[in-house]
Protein backbone atom coordinates (compact mmCIF):
# COMPACT_ATOMS: atom_id res chain seq x y z
CA UNK A 1 0.00 0.00 0.00
CA UNK A 2 1.21 3.22 -0.77
CA UNK A 3 0.42 6.27 1.04
CA UNK A 4 -2.51 8.28 0.14
CA UNK A 5 -1.48 11.91 -1.24
CA UNK A 6 -1.85 15.53 0.34
CA UNK A 7 -1.89 18.15 -2.31
CA UNK A 8 -0.99 21.23 -0.41
CA UNK A 9 -0.95 25.09 -1.77
CA UNK A 10 0.73 27.94 -0.42
CA UNK A 11 3.15 25.23 1.46
CA UNK A 12 5.90 27.38 1.92
CA UNK A 13 4.70 29.33 5.05
CA UNK A 14 2.50 29.40 7.65
CA UNK A 15 -0.50 27.17 8.09
CA UNK A 16 0.18 25.44 4.66
CA UNK A 17 3.59 24.89 5.66
CA UNK A 18 2.55 23.70 9.33
CA UNK A 19 -0.26 21.58 7.41
CA UNK A 20 2.51 19.75 5.72
CA UNK A 21 4.19 18.90 8.21
CA UNK A 22 0.82 17.33 10.21
CA UNK A 23 -0.13 15.11 7.47
CA UNK A 24 2.83 13.99 6.34
CA UNK A 25 3.33 13.26 10.76
CA UNK A 26 -0.25 11.92 9.61
CA UNK A 27 1.22 8.92 6.84
CA UNK A 28 0.17 11.17 3.42
CA UNK A 29 2.96 11.50 0.85
CA UNK A 30 2.67 15.53 0.58
CA UNK A 31 3.45 17.49 -2.57
CA UNK A 32 3.98 20.62 -1.93
CA UNK A 33 3.31 23.74 -4.33
CA UNK A 34 3.95 27.74 -3.57
CA UNK A 35 6.24 30.16 -5.77
CA UNK A 36 9.36 30.58 -3.51
CA UNK A 37 11.16 27.15 -4.26
CA UNK A 38 13.62 27.71 -1.92
CA UNK A 39 11.28 28.19 0.91
CA UNK A 40 9.12 24.97 0.22
CA UNK A 41 12.39 22.82 -0.85
CA UNK A 42 13.04 23.07 2.94
CA UNK A 43 9.36 21.91 3.76
CA UNK A 44 9.89 19.36 1.76
CA UNK A 45 12.75 18.28 3.52
CA UNK A 46 11.64 17.80 6.34
CA UNK A 47 8.22 16.43 6.00
CA UNK A 48 9.54 13.66 2.63
CA UNK A 49 7.57 15.20 0.58
CA UNK A 50 7.36 16.52 -2.92
CA UNK A 51 8.19 20.60 -3.67
CA UNK A 52 6.62 21.70 -7.45
CA UNK A 53 6.52 24.95 -7.92
CA UNK A 54 3.23 26.81 -8.17
CA UNK A 55 1.85 30.30 -8.95
CA UNK A 56 -2.03 29.71 -8.59
CA UNK A 57 -2.98 33.40 -10.37
CA UNK A 58 -0.93 31.25 -13.69
CA UNK A 59 -3.55 29.13 -15.55
CA UNK A 60 -0.16 27.56 -17.19
CA UNK A 61 1.82 27.17 -13.67
CA UNK A 62 -1.32 25.20 -12.11
CA UNK A 63 -1.20 23.07 -15.39
CA UNK A 64 2.01 22.25 -14.94
CA UNK A 65 1.84 21.87 -11.21
CA UNK A 66 -1.31 19.31 -11.89
CA UNK A 67 0.60 17.47 -14.88
CA UNK A 68 2.68 16.54 -12.16
CA UNK A 69 0.88 14.32 -9.31
CA UNK A 70 -0.87 11.48 -10.96
CA UNK A 71 -2.94 10.94 -7.68
CA UNK A 72 -4.60 13.00 -4.96
CA UNK A 73 -6.97 11.98 -2.05
CA UNK A 74 -6.23 15.56 -0.11
CA UNK A 75 -6.49 19.01 -1.52
CA UNK A 76 -5.83 21.88 1.00
CA UNK A 77 -6.22 24.88 -0.83
CA UNK A 78 -4.46 27.17 1.51
CA UNK A 79 -2.94 29.83 -1.17
CA UNK A 80 -4.57 33.64 -0.50
CA UNK A 81 -4.11 36.51 1.66
CA UNK A 82 -4.91 40.12 1.84
CA UNK A 83 -3.50 43.09 0.55
CA UNK A 84 -3.70 46.56 2.23
CA UNK A 85 -6.30 47.71 4.70
CA UNK A 86 -8.35 50.76 2.14
CA UNK A 87 -11.79 52.11 2.53
CA UNK A 88 -13.66 51.19 -0.31
CA UNK A 89 -13.25 54.68 -1.12
CA UNK A 90 -9.61 54.71 -1.90
CA UNK A 91 -9.36 51.31 -2.69
CA UNK A 92 -6.42 50.28 -4.83
CA UNK A 93 -7.43 47.86 -7.70
CA UNK A 94 -3.88 46.19 -7.98
CA UNK A 95 -4.27 44.95 -4.21
CA UNK A 96 -8.06 43.83 -5.06
CA UNK A 97 -7.00 42.19 -8.41
CA UNK A 98 -4.18 40.05 -6.09
CA UNK A 99 -6.68 39.02 -3.75
CA UNK A 100 -9.11 37.98 -5.87
CA UNK A 101 -6.85 36.08 -8.28
CA UNK A 102 -5.09 34.54 -5.59
CA UNK A 103 -7.74 33.27 -2.94
CA UNK A 104 -10.85 33.08 -5.73
CA UNK A 105 -9.83 31.79 -8.87
CA UNK A 106 -6.30 30.53 -7.35
CA UNK A 107 -8.78 27.96 -5.70
CA UNK A 108 -11.13 27.48 -8.74
CA UNK A 109 -8.07 26.79 -10.93
CA UNK A 110 -6.33 23.94 -8.65
CA UNK A 111 -9.68 22.45 -7.78
CA UNK A 112 -10.91 22.11 -11.30
CA UNK A 113 -7.83 20.45 -12.25
CA UNK A 114 -7.75 17.75 -9.46
CA UNK A 115 -11.36 17.64 -8.72
CA UNK A 116 -11.26 13.92 -11.79
CA UNK A 117 -7.97 12.23 -9.48
CA UNK A 118 -9.64 13.28 -5.86
CA UNK A 119 -13.16 11.75 -6.98
CA UNK A 120 -10.88 9.32 -9.09
CA UNK A 121 -8.95 8.29 -5.86
CA UNK A 122 -12.67 6.66 -4.20
CA UNK A 123 -12.14 8.86 -1.11
CA UNK A 124 -11.31 12.41 -1.94
CA UNK A 125 -11.10 15.36 0.05
CA UNK A 126 -11.12 19.28 -0.60
CA UNK A 127 -10.23 21.24 2.20
CA UNK A 128 -10.53 25.21 1.62
CA UNK A 129 -8.58 27.80 3.88
CA UNK A 130 -11.19 30.51 4.18
CA UNK A 131 -11.30 32.51 6.92
CA UNK A 132 -14.07 34.45 9.12
CA UNK A 133 -13.95 37.36 6.36
CA UNK A 134 -15.75 34.91 4.58
CA UNK A 135 -18.45 35.51 6.69
CA UNK A 136 -18.07 39.21 8.36
CA UNK A 137 -17.33 42.73 6.85
CA UNK A 138 -15.00 44.78 8.86
CA UNK A 139 -14.14 48.57 7.98
CA UNK A 140 -11.10 48.93 5.47
CA UNK A 141 -11.19 45.04 4.57
CA UNK A 142 -13.67 44.79 1.69
CA UNK A 143 -11.11 43.73 -1.38
CA UNK A 144 -10.46 40.44 1.25
CA UNK A 145 -13.63 40.12 3.06
CA UNK A 146 -15.41 40.04 -0.74
CA UNK A 147 -13.11 37.79 -2.07
CA UNK A 148 -12.85 35.40 1.06
CA UNK A 149 -17.04 35.33 0.62
CA UNK A 150 -16.36 34.59 -2.91
CA UNK A 151 -14.38 31.60 -2.37
CA UNK A 152 -16.50 30.16 -0.18
CA UNK A 153 -19.21 30.44 -2.23
CA UNK A 154 -16.72 28.28 -4.64
CA UNK A 155 -16.41 25.87 -1.65
CA UNK A 156 -19.92 25.01 -0.49
CA UNK A 157 -21.45 25.06 -4.23
CA UNK A 158 -18.70 21.83 -4.83
CA UNK A 159 -20.10 19.86 -1.64
CA UNK A 160 -23.39 20.62 -3.68
CA UNK A 161 -22.12 19.26 -6.84
CA UNK A 162 -20.60 15.98 -5.81
CA UNK A 163 -23.00 14.66 -3.74
CA UNK A 164 -23.46 10.82 -4.15
CA UNK A 165 -19.51 10.90 -5.65
CA UNK A 166 -16.33 9.88 -3.20
CA UNK A 167 -15.45 13.40 -2.35
CA UNK A 168 -15.75 15.38 0.39
CA UNK A 169 -15.77 19.45 1.21
CA UNK A 170 -14.37 20.66 4.53
CA UNK A 171 -13.92 24.87 4.89
CA UNK A 172 -12.10 26.00 7.33
CA UNK A 173 -12.45 29.58 8.65
CA UNK A 174 -10.01 30.65 11.33
CA UNK A 175 -10.00 34.29 13.08
CA UNK A 176 -6.50 35.69 13.81
CA UNK A 177 -3.22 33.96 13.32
CA UNK A 178 0.17 34.67 13.63
CA UNK A 179 1.72 34.14 10.41
CA UNK A 180 3.17 36.34 7.27
CA UNK A 181 -0.01 37.08 6.49
CA UNK A 182 0.06 40.60 8.12
CA UNK A 183 3.54 41.31 6.95
CA UNK A 184 2.02 40.60 3.47
CA UNK A 185 -1.04 42.66 3.91
CA UNK A 186 1.04 45.53 5.15
CA UNK A 187 3.88 45.19 2.23
CA UNK A 188 6.23 44.22 4.33
CA UNK A 189 5.67 46.37 7.57
CA UNK A 190 6.54 44.09 10.17
CA UNK A 191 6.15 46.56 12.80
CA UNK A 192 2.81 47.38 11.58
CA UNK A 193 1.89 43.56 11.20
CA UNK A 194 3.16 42.82 14.72
CA UNK A 195 0.28 45.60 16.08
CA UNK A 196 -1.98 43.21 14.98
CA UNK A 197 -1.42 40.72 17.68
CA UNK A 198 -0.37 42.58 20.34
CA UNK A 199 -1.71 42.04 23.93
CA UNK A 200 -3.40 39.03 22.37
CA UNK A 201 -2.55 35.44 22.06
CA UNK A 202 -3.25 34.68 18.62
CA UNK A 203 -3.58 30.59 17.08
CA UNK A 204 -0.55 29.11 15.71
CA UNK A 205 -0.11 27.94 12.17
CA UNK A 206 -0.07 24.97 14.18
CA UNK A 207 -3.48 25.15 15.59
CA UNK A 208 -4.77 25.38 12.24
CA UNK A 209 -3.09 22.59 10.32
CA UNK A 210 -3.78 20.20 13.86
CA UNK A 211 -7.90 21.12 12.87
CA UNK A 212 -7.28 20.20 9.54
CA UNK A 213 -5.63 16.73 10.37
CA UNK A 214 -8.53 16.13 12.42
CA UNK A 215 -11.22 16.94 9.58
CA UNK A 216 -9.41 14.57 6.64
CA UNK A 217 -8.55 11.47 9.22
CA UNK A 218 -12.00 11.32 9.97
CA UNK A 219 -13.95 8.10 8.56
CA UNK A 220 -14.88 8.90 5.07
CA UNK A 221 -18.89 8.77 5.65
CA UNK A 222 -18.04 12.10 7.76
CA UNK A 223 -17.92 15.13 6.71
CA UNK A 224 -17.12 18.09 8.43
CA UNK A 225 -18.41 20.91 6.51
CA UNK A 226 -17.69 24.48 8.51
CA UNK A 227 -14.78 24.85 10.91
CA UNK A 228 -14.70 27.83 12.48
CA UNK A 229 -11.61 28.49 15.27
CA UNK A 230 -10.60 31.95 16.71
CA UNK A 231 -8.15 32.75 19.67
CA UNK A 232 -10.23 32.89 22.98
CA UNK A 233 -9.69 36.66 23.15
CA UNK A 234 -11.49 36.80 19.65
CA UNK A 235 -14.93 37.10 19.50
CA UNK A 236 -15.22 38.55 15.94
CA UNK A 237 -13.37 40.36 13.08
CA UNK A 238 -13.17 43.39 15.00
CA UNK A 239 -14.09 42.15 18.80
CA UNK A 240 -11.23 41.09 20.84
CA UNK A 241 -9.73 41.36 24.41
CA UNK A 242 -5.92 42.60 24.63
CA UNK A 243 -4.21 42.88 27.91
P1 LIG B 1 1.35 33.31 4.95
O1 LIG B 1 2.27 32.90 6.06
O2 LIG B 1 1.56 34.65 4.30
O3 LIG B 1 1.34 32.17 3.83
C1 LIG B 1 0.71 32.37 2.59
C2 LIG B 1 1.11 31.24 1.65
O4 LIG B 1 0.42 31.42 0.41
C3 LIG B 1 2.60 31.23 1.36
O5 LIG B 1 3.08 29.91 1.38
C4 LIG B 1 2.66 31.80 -0.06
O6 LIG B 1 3.77 31.21 -0.74
C5 LIG B 1 1.35 31.29 -0.64
N1 LIG B 1 0.96 32.05 -1.82
C6 LIG B 1 0.64 33.36 -1.91
N2 LIG B 1 0.38 33.68 -3.19
C7 LIG B 1 0.54 32.55 -3.92
C8 LIG B 1 0.43 32.24 -5.29
N3 LIG B 1 0.11 33.18 -6.20
N4 LIG B 1 0.65 30.97 -5.69
C9 LIG B 1 0.99 30.01 -4.79
N5 LIG B 1 1.12 30.24 -3.48
C10 LIG B 1 0.89 31.50 -3.06
O7 LIG B 1 -0.16 33.37 5.47
P2 LIG B 1 -1.11 32.27 6.19
O8 LIG B 1 -1.75 32.96 7.33
O9 LIG B 1 -0.43 31.00 6.40
O10 LIG B 1 -2.23 32.15 5.06
C11 LIG B 1 -2.69 30.92 4.54
C12 LIG B 1 -4.18 31.05 4.23
O11 LIG B 1 -4.90 31.25 5.46
C13 LIG B 1 -4.59 32.20 3.32
O12 LIG B 1 -5.57 31.75 2.41
C14 LIG B 1 -5.18 33.23 4.28
O13 LIG B 1 -6.10 34.07 3.65
C15 LIG B 1 -5.83 32.30 5.29
N6 LIG B 1 -6.13 32.88 6.61
C16 LIG B 1 -5.13 33.43 7.36
C17 LIG B 1 -5.46 33.97 8.61
C18 LIG B 1 -4.44 34.63 9.48
O14 LIG B 1 -4.82 35.36 10.43
N7 LIG B 1 -3.15 34.40 9.28
C19 LIG B 1 -6.79 33.94 9.07
C20 LIG B 1 -7.76 33.35 8.27
C21 LIG B 1 -7.42 32.82 7.04
P3 LIG B 1 4.72 31.96 -1.79
O15 LIG B 1 4.79 33.40 -1.40
O16 LIG B 1 6.02 31.21 -1.64
O17 LIG B 1 4.08 31.73 -3.12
Amino acid sequence: MTNPIAVVTGASAGIGAATARRLAAAGFGVVLGARRLDRLGEVAAETGGRAIELDVTDAGSVEAFCAQIPACHVLVNNAGGARGLDRVDTADEAHWRWMWETNVLGTLRITKALLPKLVASGNGHVVTMTSIAAYEVYDGGAGYTSAKHAQSALHRTLRGEHLGEPVRFTEILPGMVETEFSVTRFDGDAERAAGVYAGIEPLTADDVADVITFAVTRPPHVNLDQIVLKPRAQASATRAHRD
